[in-house]
């Protein structure tokens, strides 16, 4: 049978793509060769939010005091935190193989390769039962995803012992009295947070000058203080040289400020960013564009071959699991000439540490580095009534308009609970609101999404509740 399109990797961008497609009445398959779902759903955004729902709650009962509750000294079982995050994990890997039979769209269960085929490169499988199946389709998605990056010629190369990468650090073989995670982006700082909810000494050590770097500057001086608040370490600008086992433990060597200095603990993360995909799938032969190890393509994602799309985190950045979706989205309806989506929208960004760190748009820093002309509100959560009920006062949102023309550029908020209130401030740049239109809009009392109007007030030294 002819395709009209073959998916190859069911991550949360391959497997919305094929949905929109079947949707499209295009008749679908999609390859996988591990887990439908992929990354997200298995071995990361999904199992994390899980380990670190476990680790709030025990933070929470810890400190029953504050709400003027009693209870018994609290502990966890380590092994049952993490097989309820795989739980989780499965119940979505199962969704996914629902939601394939729904939408009609064929599974195949193997690793795919590409050959130069006719209307689109035909795709060879090897299949994991045995034997190999070739599919030809009129068009072929390439979602196929990204794995962590580790630095073999310093060390930092998972053993599946004692050195970490993100998929150690989701299904560990022990809970790790203490950890030095290197590289403090979102990977690094989620594992961080979650094991030192658990009890973990830990390190976090970050080459750039502070951590969180794609965050705005505020934000990130205000999470290194909430996390030393925590317990956490960290040796920022420093230089990882050399990574090792020693004794029980790794030895973690760094440069800091021209010093060198050696980290000891029973365990290390390596968070360092991530590869992509993109080796033996035949790329080379068909002459695929390549840009810095990311496969090119243009804004429907279309590769410079025919027939031929690439979409998510194998096709650059933002890494993220949203932005693959709206990619493998818009490429879909593109393929099947249907009403497009927004071409570029703005895409989000989100920590789940304790506390959540969230932002869209851009950051006063890179404000500044485009010369715009900007005005900057802020309202911090101890002014705003629900977080201080909920014992939550901590962080703050802050906001970035065009002086001009009022167009918000940029939020960026720390605190609990952003994560869920981000979404505000993407529908208002998707709808190019300006700070007007925040300023008018009703926000519902008591909630912390107040501190988007007082923030927004702020911004023309009108806040009302500071
Ligand atoms: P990252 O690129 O976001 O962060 C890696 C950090 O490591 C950087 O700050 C970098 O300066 C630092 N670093 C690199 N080499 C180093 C070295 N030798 N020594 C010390 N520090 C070093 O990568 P990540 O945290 O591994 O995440 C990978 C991707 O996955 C990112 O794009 C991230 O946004 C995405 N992701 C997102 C979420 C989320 O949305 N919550 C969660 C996990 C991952």
């Amino acid at each position: 049978m002819t395709y009209d399109l073959v998916v190859i990797g069911s991550g949360p961008g391959g497997y919305e793509g094929a949905i929109r497609a079947s949707q499209n009445g295009l008749k679908v398959a999609i390859v996988e060769r591990e887990l439908l779902g992929g990354i997200c759903l298995n071995w990361g955004c999904i199992p994390t939010k899980a380990l670190l729902k476990s680790a709030e709650v025990f933070d929470k009962i810890n400190h029953l005091g504050d709400y003027g509750l009693t209870g018994e000294k609290p502990g966890f079982d380590f092994e049952k935190v993490v097989q309820r995050s795989r739980a989780v994990a499965k119940q979505l890997n199962g969704g996914v193989g629902y939601l394939m039979k729904k939408n009609k769209i064929d599974v195949i269960e193997g690793f795919a390769t590409l050959e130069p085929g006719k209307d689109a490169p035909k795709v060879r499988v090897k299949l994991n039962k045995g034997g190999e199946q070739v599919v030809e389709a009129k068009n072929v998605m390439l979602a196929v995803g990204a794995r962590a990056r580790e630095i073999p010629a310093i060390g930092a190369v998972s053993d599946g012992d004692r050195i970490w990468t993100y998929r150690n650090a989701l299904s560990p073989n022990r809970m790790p009295k203490s950890l030095v995670v290197i590289g403090s982006g979102a990977i690094g700082i989620e594992f961080a947070s979650f094991y030192r909810s658990l009890g973990a000494e830990v390190t976090v050590v970050e080459a750039l000058d502070r951590i969180l770097p794609v965050e705005d500057k505020e934000v990130s001086a205000e999470a290194q203080k909430a996390f030393e608040k925590r317990g956490f370490k960290f040796r920022i600008g420093a230089k990882v040289t050399k990574v090792e086992k020693s004794g029980a433990g790794v030895k973690v060597s760094v440069e800091v400020g021209g010093k060198a200095e050696v980290l000891e603990a029973e365990g290390c993360i390596v968070a360092v960013g991530i590869v992509a995909n993109t080796e033996n799938l035949g790329l080379e032969k068909l002459g695929v564009e390549m840009d810095r190890g990311h496969i090119k393509n243009d804004s429907h994602g279309k590769t410079n071959v025919k027939g031929l799309y690439a979409i998510g985190d194998c096709a650059g950045p933002p890494w993220l699991a949203h932005k693959a979706s709206h990619e493998a989205v818009h490429a879909a309806d593109y393929m099947a000439g249907k009403k497009l989506s927004n071409l570029n929208p703005p895409i989000p960004g989100c920590t789940y540490a304790t506390p959540e760190v969230a932002s869209v748009g851009i950051t006063e820093q890179v404000a500044k580095e485009k010369g715009l002309d900007v005005k900057i509100g802020r309202f911090p959560f101890k002014a705003n009534g629900k977080a201080i009920a909920a014992g939550e006062p901590g962080g703050f949102v802050k906001v970035i308009f065009d002086k001009k023309t009022g167009a918000l550029l940029g939020a960026h908020l720390i605190g609990a609970n952003v994560t869920e209130m981000v979404q505000g401030f993407c529908l208002a740049i998707t709808m190019e609101a300006t700070e007007e239109d925040l300023q008018g809009t009703v926000f519902p009392h008591p909630t912390m999404s107040e501190a988007i109007l007082e923030a927004s007030l702020d911004a023309d030294g009108r806040m009302i509740n500071l």
